[in-house]
């Protein structure tokens, strides 16, 4: 039954494969809640062993149909139609967004949906600049490469950026050449099926593009094994990546996986602290700190502790969680139940192992409704506890107070992950000395949580390896072929 809901009618989803929306085979269907609510927004279509089967099926006949034999710059055509698609439904994509996920609807309007569409017009332009090289090899030789795609892609990824990191996948696979499989979480499958709705109408051929909504172990599991996928491209927690990577192991599947973080963000004496307090407070609550990327243990010197901790405090407190339909609000409700009680958890972890909780904690409502969480601060955090180890995905930061310079790196860098870092201070040697030596995937100075099409984002250690974004991801999308033709 459609409903409408903020303005926006929704049907219930189904699966998305070869350019037609289907039931799953098995008829099953579940729900999609509404965070800030706790309703039921609607049901979609639970796909299965048997829908991958067919949406691969599709994606491989695709491959050596219309859009095998299109020229790369067409390819490009049709993305840039995607990217004024998106923005053309930006409302809508932006309501339904903040709907299924919680996020602030300022976030999903001024910072999601757009980036989006970006994300898509660089990969667009980069549709018909992929080349092969050729090769100065000894003897009479004419050598050269060919870069092909890798064929059909499973892309699996979470619920915390959903449109954005569909289209961060979907737009360099494309770009490429390849065909894909999406499996988006079942927390949040509504923009993923929109935005099926947009590959179809930008005039991507049948079997290109397919979207298949279900879980982890029924949906995600089937197109991990599966024997006609080429290659999986995850974006998930590190238990989920590490078993994606043992199951591709039957099939030698190509896997990219962009993991979990626990993300050092280092507070210098030095550092302009209100500036950094930004920073931090930037790094920790956006996305009511569901984000793999948050500056979760923030390491700050001792000569500035003091005044950085009033400043922190202070500006915590203003974050007062919302209905994330106010443009106001800048701290909605976490995805779901399971994640609010799982952070309280660590909130409970964090004060039995002796750490100081100086704001928030608790578990909040608006108007009696919701899954929310108090933008929540622990200061004189150790290291080793659990808080300062352990991702927590959402609004809950530690404080680790440090006197050393030299110290903190080695401290930045004990830990089992190596997605991002973040480093403050006015000193140009300090700064670009701890970038080298900070094990991360990404460093920002002086900033934090910056993003932009044209730069490559992806961890180390158990953060998992691969880039999105950037002329790197398209590395992933490729295998390179060497063509050896004799001259003598
Ligand atoms: P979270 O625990 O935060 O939900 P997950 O890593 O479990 O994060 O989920 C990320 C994505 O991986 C989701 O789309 C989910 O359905 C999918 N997923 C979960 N388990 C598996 C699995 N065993 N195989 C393939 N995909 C999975
Ligand atoms: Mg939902």
């Amino acid at each position: 039954m459609t409903q409408v809901v903020q303005g926006q009618s929704i049907e219930p989803g189904r699966l998305f494969i070869n350019n037609t929306f289907v039931e799953a085979s098995s008829g099953r269907r579940f729900e999609t809640i509404s965070p800030s609510t706790g309703e039921v927004i609607t049901d979609v279509a639970e796909g299965g062993a048997e829908d991958i089967d067919a949406a691969v099926s599709a994606a491989r006949a695709a491959l050596s149909g219309k859009w095998g034999s299109m020229s790369a710059s067409r390819r490009g055509e049709l993305l840039y139609r995607v990217a004024a698609l998106i923005e053309e439904r930006a409302e809508r994509l932006s309501i339904l967004e903040t709907l299924d996920q919680g996020k602030p609807i300022t976030e999903s309007s001024k910072v999601d949906v757009p980036l989006a569409a970006r994300i898509v017009r660089y990969f667009a332009g980069w549709a018909d600049k992929l080349h092969g090289e050729t090769l100065p090899v000894s003897g009479s030789y004419h050598t050269y490469t060919l870069r092909e795609p890798v064929g059909v892609v499973g892309q699996i990824i979470p619920w915390n950026f959903p449109i954005l990191i569909a289209c961060w996948k979907l737009a360099p696979a494309l770009a490429a050449g390849n065909t894909v499989v999406l499996k988006p979480a079942e927390q949040t499958p509504l923009t993923a099926l929109e935005l099926a709705k947009i590959f179809a109408d930008a005039g991507f051929p049948p079997g290109v593009v397919n979207v298949v909504t279900g879980d982890g172990p029924g949906a995600g599991a089937s197109l991990v094994r599966h024997r006609g996928v080429d290659k999986i491209a995850f974006t998930g927690s590190t238990p989920v990546g590490q078993e994606i990577m043992r199951v591709s192991a039957d099939t030698l599947k190509r896997v990219s996986l962009e993991l979990g973080g626990k993300s050092p963000h280092i507070i210098f004496g030095d550092a302009d602290v209100t500036s950094a307090v930004f920073g931090v407070i930037n790094g920790i609550f956006y996305n009511k700190g569901e984000v793999c990327a948050a500056g979760s243990r923030v390491f700050v010197q001792r000569s500035v502790h003091g005044a950085f901790m009033e400043q922190l405090v202070a500006a915590t407190q203003k974050r007062a969680p919302g209905d994330p339909f106010n443009p106001k609000t800048r701290l909605g409700p976490q995805v779901s139940e399971a994640q609010r009680e799982r952070i309280l958890g660590y909130v409970a972890s964090g004060k039995a192992q002796g750490a100081k909780l100086v704001c928030g904690g608790e578990a909040a409502s608006v108007d009696g409704k919701g899954y929310y969480v108090q933008p929540t601060v622990f200061d004189e955090v150790d290291n080793g506890m659990t808080i300062a180890q352990e991702e927590i995905f959402g609004p809950v930061v530690s404080v680790i107070p440090f006197d050393d310079a030299e110290d903190v790196v080695r401290q930045a860098n004990a830990s089992i992950y190596g997605l991002a870092a973040g480093i403050w201070t006015r000193d140009i040697k300090l700064a670009h000395r701890t970038a080298r030596a900070v094990q991360a995937g990404t460093v920002w100075v002086n900033c934090y949580n910056v993003f932009d099409p044209a730069g490559p984002f992806g961890g180390v250690k158990m953060s998992g390896f691969g880039r999105d974004l950037g002329r790197a991801a398209l590395e992933d999308y490729t295998e390179t072929k060497t063509v050896w033709v004799d001259l003598s």
